[in-house]
């Protein structure tokens, strides 16, 4: 699995987890979050602009 770090605000989506209160249970991979998606934390930035933690 596999994290994505918002450049922003480094609020982290990571897809072992998911992001239950946006509706994204555990395990949900980054390719199923939708591509207009915001950044929970900050609402500026988008999926697109995430970042892959390594
Ligand atoms: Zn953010």
């Amino acid at each position: 699995m596999t994290a994505y770090r918002c450049p922003g605000c480094d609020y982290v989506y990571d897809e072992a987890k998911g992001e239950p209160r946006e509706g994204f249970p555990a395990g949900t991979l980054w390719s199923e979050v939708p591509e207009d998606w915001c950044c929970p934390d900050c609402a500026v930035r988008e999926k697109i602009d995430f970042e892959k933690q390594e």
